[in-house]
């Protein structure tokens, strides 16, 4: 009996979870995905292709696979980014909680400027180092001209050695919601409250905007051509960004982590060691944490 979804049936990305940086995750499904798409001798026929491009963001990687599938660039970074609709994609979120546990437990909120307000009153009365900004808490937030400069998004990003190295001050001082109402002023008390953190988020790429979609696809595509000809060891680092417009469940969470150092991009990139590498979800786990 024929199979009535042969396409489907056979999409290499079904279910697939994809991370930018573990290249055995994709690389073998992009090439199985190209395969029907190739003349018999075109892969070989790409890798033997002089190595003329240097650039490792060179766009020219993406126009070589075009060349030798037959397609433009924009029909098959299209007809890539409906295929991958059905694979999931490693994606990390930076934040400086309390306790981790809160996202494992809750998921990953928009942004909310009702809760983000209550926030920075907690953090104001409670963290010693914010005590002068006591009196002009109140005032600061009914003046604040960028009360709504992210509200109802999420941020997430394709690869997590960016947080640490380029996106440090998220770990460093929370959200840039909280580090534009306090001012720098309240830098080096942000840094003594919470832990920094790194989420990790399988995020299902049916829920991203279909536009967005289509950019991984095309840088996909690019990193594959690139290493079939170049054949070395790198992973290039990946400055790529999803922003949803909706929470995320709780049950897209796998984990997250404490790292050891963070570069501060605040102040001439000097690099600040961690010393919370902990907390209350790392010590226990059972915990799912009540504290932000
Ligand atoms: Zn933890």
């Amino acid at each position: 009996m024929p199979n009535p979804n042969p396409v489907q049936a056979e999409n290499p990305w079904s279910g697939a979870l994809v991370e930018w940086k573990a290249h055995p995750t994709w690389m073998g499904r992009l090439a199985k995905w190209l395969e029907p798409r190739l003349p018999a001798d075109a892969r070989t026929g790409l890798a033997a292709q002089s190595t003329t491009i240097d650039a490792i963001d060179d766009p020219a990687w993406v126009d070589r696979v075009c060349a030798v599938v037959g397609q433009d660039a924009k029909q098959l970074t299209e007809n890539l980014a409906a295929a991958i609709e059905d694979a999931l994609i490693v994606a990390y979120h930076g934040c400086r909680p309390v306790d981790a546990g809160v996202f494992h437990a809750e998921g990953i909120k928009c942004n909310d400027p009702v809760i983000l307000a209550e926030h920075a009153r907690s953090l104001v009365a409670d963290v010693p180092g914010l005590a002068l900004l006591r009196p002009q808490i109140e005032a600061r937030l009914a003046a604040f001209d960028d009360r709504d400069r992210d509200t109802g998004q999420v941020y997430l990003m394709a690869d997590d050695r960016l947080l640490p190295n380029g996106c440090g001050h998220y770990l460093l001082y929370g959200s840039e919601w909280l580090q534009v109402l306090l001012g720098w002023e309240a830098h080096a008390a942000l840094r003594t409250y919470g832990a920094p953190t790194i989420i990790e988020v399988h995020l299902p790429l049916s829920t991203i905007a279909p536009e967005t979609r289509k950019e991984l696809a095309w840088y996909l595509l690019r990193e594959w051509s690139r290493q079939i000809v170049a054949r070395d060891d790198l992973v290039p680092e990946f400055d790529f960004s999803f922003v949803l417009r909706r929470d995320i469940p709780p049950e897209w969470i796998a984990g997250h982590t404490h790292p050891s150092a963070i570069t501060d991009p605040f102040y001439s990139k000097i690099v600040r060691q961690n010393p919370f590498q902990t907390c209350p979800h790392c010590d226990d786990p059972v915990l799912t944490g009540s504290l932000v």
